[in-house]
């Protein structure tokens, strides 16, 4: 461990750990986590008995329907929250708001139809010998929930209504996910702990869709905060995974305390590529015909994405000088990428736990090699 101990007296990179639950924080705090950079909220929507709450919100047919079922799901939440502030606690931790798109909460439409058709023949077969349909309810909710799959189907759900369209088009989603990382925050304070809270809004591309979603968010962090009588270090700031906000960082960077570089989304927005089609289908030709010399959702493309966000990074610092930045992506694990995040100014670097000792080591290289130029 000892050479572990001498790259922490090198480096000038933080190492935060992408976890999104308790026992991945204390994982994280074992390897050397200097905090949490990216904490996915959905994986906490998907555990088995939260599923069906978080499908009769996305199901309600009326806004009191859905916050019904929001007012279920936010004590579940905050719980997570409180855990993993607790763990981290006098470390900064990034909990990124809802972000995938609907659907995949949902069950897959093939699945659901195939239950309503072999409902509806026990059905039918249940008239014909004793006339009587017991399964009509089961029967309704079922195409209830097909209708809603088609509703939320899309042509490329990567592109379409997901990050913060979500909580634009539902605010009461990311309310609730606010009230609760306030609440879980406030309630530690009073305990005598120090959370320290970043919430993260993602996918953004246009800085006003930034400013409405955190004007309004703002409002219940501090409300709760008022409410628990509490002081609590906190700061709002957005993920840069859209090119047109690496290209806007300027403008966006008057309403973000801090930038995270998604550089899975960013490189899959830059190139073009779905990262899913891409990597199963075309990327092991690319290879193959030295059309590329690495896969660029494993190395960051420097020549490209690379450039984005060091752009992104300069921009948004003449904007606010005190501007933090990191990257959350993959890349945030790889040798490569994160010397280049040394070279670009990032505060930090944020990884799986299993890589943080790895992104330790190369934060001490890239000072090094620095030093060598
Ligand atoms: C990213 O896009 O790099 C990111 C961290 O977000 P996702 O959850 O989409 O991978
Ligand atoms: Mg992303």
């Amino acid at each position: 461990m000892e050479y572990l101990a001498i790259a922490d007296e090198i480096r000038k990179l933080g190492v935060r750990a992408n976890a999104d639950n308790p026992i991945d924080a204390k994982k994280a705090l074992e390897f050397g986590a200097e905090g949490i950079g990216l904490c996915r909220t959905e994986h906490m929507f998907m555990e088995q008995e939260r599923l069906p709450v978080v499908q009769d919100m996305i199901m309600a047919e009326s806004e009191g329907f859905r916050q019904e079922a929001l007012n279920k799901i936010l004590p579940m939440q905050k719980g997570d929250f409180y855990e993993i502030f607790k763990i981290m606690d006098g470390k900064p931790v990034t909990i990124r708001l809802l972000d995938p798109p609907l659907h995949e909460f949902l069950p897959e439409l093939i699945s659901v139809l195939m239950e309503a058709e072999q409902l509806k023949i026990t059905n039918s077969l249940m008239k014909n010998l004793v006339n009587q349909s017991p399964l009509d309810n089961v029967i309704n909710e079922k195409m209830a929930i097909i209708a809603k799959i088609r509703t939320l189907e899309e042509e490329n759900p990567m592109m379409g209504l997901r990050g913060c369209r979500l909580g634009i088009t539902w605010p009461e989603i990311n309310e609730m996910q606010v009230r609760a990382i306030f609440q879980a925050a406030c309630q530690l304070k009073k305990e005598g702990l120090n959370p320290i809270v970043e919430v993260m809004i993602p996918l953004i591309g246009m800085v006003s869709e930034l400013k409405l979603v955190k004007d309004d968010l703002v409002k219940i962090a501090a409300e709760t905060i008022k409410s628990y009588g509490v002081k609590l270090d906190y700061k709002f700031g957005t993920m840069i995974e859209i090119p047109r906000a690496a290209l806007t960082s300027g403008e966006i960077a008057k309403e973000a305390e801090f930038f995270s570089f998604g550089t899975n989304d960013l490189t899959q927005m830059t190139y073009g590529f779905s990262r899913d089609d891409a990597e199963g289908k075309f990327i092991p030709i690319y290879l193959e015909e030295g059309i590329m010399k690495e896969n660029p959702f494993e190395v960051l493309d420097q020549t490209g994405v690379g450039r984005l966000m060091k752009m992104s990074v300069e921009e948004g610092r003449k904007a606010r000088p005190d501007l933090k930045c990191g990257i959350c992506g993959e890349h945030g694990g790889e040798p490569s990428s994160i010397i280049f995040g040394h070279t670009i100014g990032l505060n930090y670097v944020s990884c799986s736990p299993f890589r943080i000792p790895i992104a330790r080591i190369a934060a001490a290289q890239a000072v090094v090699l620095e030093k060598k130029q």
